[in-house]
């Protein structure tokens, strides 16, 4: 199981999303060609990444939002950590914000990929620059969490290689102040089109490896971003007043054929019931509750009402996890 943790991505850009998101332009053009399920209307936790990345992996999530609790309690990495789940954060930003705290963990290096990395900052192929290696060894279950710098602003035009400048012009500065609205958008979508080979990517690779893994990838932004609207940029706004640019954020997933029988359940049972999902309104609530489900894990903190894989009943014995 890889989770891809985006960053800044919103909702109103995605070329995925393009049948809700009339303007968004074509910044999916690799993943539109692959079987992904895309999830149109997903709502972030929070509007910057201190609130969303430790809400997203909380039973609690938004719903039953409590910092503190948040915080003190247990994340669903350390859950499934106990159930025998082989848990590994890589993380390509600003760390996991305690998500990930004493498990196995690293972080992108210059050492490791020179040449994706330049300044202190390395752009998110880093992130896979191993991952047939890492296949190649795969062995039982296991999640690998990877934490993109995705769209990380202001700095748009850092986040992707030269090659991917294929909206222009692009803005160029790290101060938005310097360019024009279309200038950043261009910025902007450029990089989204490198999460978009990103994660094509890594489909590809889980895909070619299928015979011998079985895999499944889910993709969600922990926030969106403003580009102008309203007068205001970036994120971080108070989540009650915040524009719907920074809490409505992309999300796919894609399944290998073989993942249901791994987990003793009907065959294409799970694509079927994220393909449904897709229709409805979604949010980072999901995502721990679905990675239980995924790992066919029982516990109390397992909410069937945000379990996108409830309806999948496994035969072999569950993962008992006690306590919280
Ligand atoms: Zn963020």
């Amino acid at each position: 199981m890889i989770v891809v943790v985006g960053e800044t991505a919103r909702a109103a850009n995605w070329g995925l999303n393009q049948s809700l998101y009339s303007q968004a332009r074509d910044t999916t053009p690799e993943l539109k060609n692959l079987q992904v399920i895309n999830f149109p209307r997903v709502e972030a936790c929070g509007t910057n990444t201190e609130v969303s990345v430790p809400c997203m992996f909380s039973q609690l999530g938004h719903h039953r939002y409590n910092e503190s609790a948040i915080r003190s309690q247990e994340s669903v990495l350390h859950v499934l950590a106990r159930v025998g789940v082989r848990v590994h954060w890589r993380d390509n930003q600003s760390g996991c914000k305690g998500v990930c705290t004493g498990l196995p963990q690293d972080t992108t290096d210059a050492k490791m990929t020179p040449d994706l990395c330049a300044a202190g900052r390395c752009l998110d192929g880093a992130l896979i620059s191993d991952l047939d290696v890492r296949l190649a060894h795969a062995q039982g279950a296991q999640l690998w969490v990877l934490h993109q710098i995705g769209n990380h602003g202001p700095a748009y035009h850092r986040r992707y290689p030269p090659e991917f400048t294929h909206f222009q012009p692009a803005c160029q500065s790290d101060d938005l102040h310097r360019c024009t609205l279309n200038e950043i958008a261009n910025a902007y979508d450029n990089a989204l089109r490198y999460t978009d080979h990103i994660l094509a990517e890594t489909v590809r690779k889980l895909q070619a490896k299928s015979d011998s893994v079985d895999s499944a990838l889910i993709y969600v932004s922990d926030h969106g971003e403003s580009l102008g609207e309203k007068g205001l940029f970036l994120h971080g706004m108070p989540r009650a007043i915040a524009p719907s640019e920074q809490l409505e954020v992309p999300m796919i997933a894609w399944l290998s054929a073989g993942l249901d029988a791994a987990r003793g359940g009907i065959s294409g049972c799970i694509q079927r019931e994220f393909a449904l999902a897709a229709q409805k309104n979604l949010s980072h609530d999901h995502l721990t509750h679905t990675l239980l489900g995924l790992f066919d894990v029982q516990t109390q903190a397992r909410d069937a009402n945000f379990d996108l894989t409830q309806a999948c009943p496994t035969t072999q014995p569950s993962r008992q996890a006690s306590g919280s």
